[in-house]
């Protein structure tokens, strides 16, 4: 293998792939099983510092819930008690905590467990598995995530990486990665919508493709809906049926609840091809001294309706982004598939108003994010990027006393670069500039993002407004510089850039 080759991981939610070129020029998927190319994103820790990653850990879902962690990535890069992290916490039977720095950690068998070691740890398998597949050492990766990342998010996945001994070159979003794929498999210009409903978080894309290259025209969707919510609904229905038929109310039960969940994925997921599927959970509880085991009839007609607010709200956000860039859905070239969760019919059935839909054979819902990985992995050892990205989320400024300003809006093409002007107070001693990232459309959840320290002497030496300039690069990375009324420049270090710190045990 020449050095210069790059590995595309697309670690999700639910599950992780990576993909490569060979010497040979020739398109490589890493295989994880005799049958496939998907790892799932589950760790099942049998000691305190001893796991197992992939298809075995999924299997102890169900036999050691307590020990098994899945959908980690729905809460890296979160801090605990963001409204995410507290709403969502107690579904899991594996236990969350607050990190010391803040954010979000396991705790397995006593010992404290970041986030960002529990990506680390499955990065590290689908690395393992892809050196084993090019019979040689990859150094470098192009990472995916989703579109509505934000900076912290980014930057864990990106030490996850770093930790497993990997040089990150890119993060790209998951979207836009899709349509580098798409790009690559037809020629002429398209603007193409990319329709992504992975296992944690719904993105759509608008993408002009021309000779290519991709750019991002708008991006939109919804941070905190995937194919989980769907499964949700259904686990509500059983419980409510169960409560109704035995007069037992499983939701107490996290171990309970845990099993009904990987009961209601795997009937969603058979419900894709069929009408009807049958679940059946074994002893899910005990009534006078013997135990019930649960039974259900789950028909696709019954699914669709559970979730059906759930497509519309996808619906909506695809609306928005095509009214944003003033385009009507019968101009959109193809809307292309991505996420496991897109092989519900009932969702190509919706979306059906589009003049054209990827088809599963062409576009593969779940490998397409890391093949374009591995294409822009082949484009930056070529010195070419061959996309255009826009910021996902705005950035803004709080300045001493409390007022806010807007910076970098979302939707800006990376690099951006923007500036504001403000009067800063002569009040003694340093001042601090703080910046944002909202983290919904409303900017009501903000992150902060770092401080930046304007000391006295700046303010008294250049008299009169000054500008602060903020710049995201290419690779989502910010960096800050002031700028006098007299057009003196003067970088300045943002200081917790690169939190979140390694949780300490
Ligand atoms: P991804 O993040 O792309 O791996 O997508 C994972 C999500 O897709 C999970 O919520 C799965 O339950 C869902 N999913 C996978 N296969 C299917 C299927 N055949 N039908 C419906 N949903 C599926």
């Amino acid at each position: 293998m020449s050095t210069a080759s790059i590995l595309g991981i697309d670690f999700g939610t639910t599950n992780t792939s990576a993909a490569f070129f060979d010497k040979a020029g020739k398109l490589r998927l890493v295989p994880v099983t005799d049958k496939s190319f998907t790892l799932p994103s589950v760790v099942w820790f049998h000691a305190a510092d001893k796991s197992i990653v992939g298809h075995a850990a999924r299997r102890q879902i169900i036999d050691d819930p307590r020990h098994t962690v899945f959908g980690a990535k729905r809460f890296l890069g979160r801090r605990f008690q963001s409204e995410y992290v507290t709403q969502h916490k107690d579904k899991y039977a594996f236990e969350l905590v607050e990190a010391p720095d803040g954010y979000t950690a396991v705790t397995m068998y006593g010992k404290q467990t970041s986030l960002t070691d529990v990506a680390h740890l499955i990065i590290k398998q689908i690395l393992t598995l892809a050196n084993h597949a090019a019979g040689e050492p990859f150094r470098e990766c192009v990472l995916t995530v989703p579109a509505h990342a934000s900076i912290r998010q980014r930057e864990a996945v990106r030490q996850a990486a770093e930790q497993a001994g990997l040089q990150v070159r890119a993060i790209v979003n998951e979207p836009t990665a899709a349509a580098l794929y798409y790009a690559n498999l037809r020629n002429p210009e398209q603007t193409v919508m990319v329709f992504d409903l992975g296992g944690g978080t719904f993105d759509a894309t608008l993408l002009a493709v021309q000779n290519r290259v991709v750019k991002v025209l708008a991006t939109g969707g919804d941070a905190f809906l995937g194919g989980a919510n769907f499964d949700e609904r259904v686990v509500e229905m059983l419980v409510e049926d169960f409560q109704r038929k035995h007069g037992i109310d499983l939701r107490g039960n996290k171990v309970v609840m845990q099993r009904l969940v990987f009961a209601a994925e795997s009937a969603k997921m058979s419900l894709s091809q069929r009408d009807a599927t049958v679940m059946r959970v074994p002893c899910i509880a005990q009534k006078d001294g013997a135990f019930i085991d649960f039974d259900y009839t789950l028909t696709r007609k019954q699914l669709e309706e559970m979730v059906f607010q759930l497509i519309e709200r996808t619906a909506s956000a695809c609306d928005d982004v095509l009214e944003r860039a003033k385009l009507k859905a019968d101009q959109i070239d193809e809307l292309v598939l991505v996420g496991g969760q897109t092989r519900m019919p009932a969702i190509r059935e919706r979306f059906s108003h589009f003049k054209r839909l990827s088809s599963e054979k062409e576009v593969h819902p779940e490998l397409g994010v890391c093949v374009g990985a591995a294409i822009l992995g082949r484009n930056l050892a070529r010195g070419i990027a061959g996309l255009a990205d826009v910021v996902p989320m705005p950035i803004s400024v709080m300045v001493p006393g409390g007022a806010q300003h807007e910076v970098i809006p979302a939707n800006t093409p990376v690099p951006a670069t923007k500036s504001i002007s403000m009067e800063l107070p002569l009040i003694p001693g340093p001042i601090s500039l703080a910046l944002f990232e909202s983290l919904d459309a409303t900017t009501v959840d903000r992150e902060l993002l770092g401080t930046v320290r304007v000391d006295l002497d700046w303010r008294t030496t250049h008299k009169g407004p000054t500008t602060l300039e903020v710049r995201m690069g290419q690779d989502f990375v910010l960096s800050a510089a002031l700028v006098s009324p007299q057009g003196h420049r003067h970088a300045l270090p943002i200081t917790d850039l690169r939190a979140p710190k390694r949780a300490v045990s």
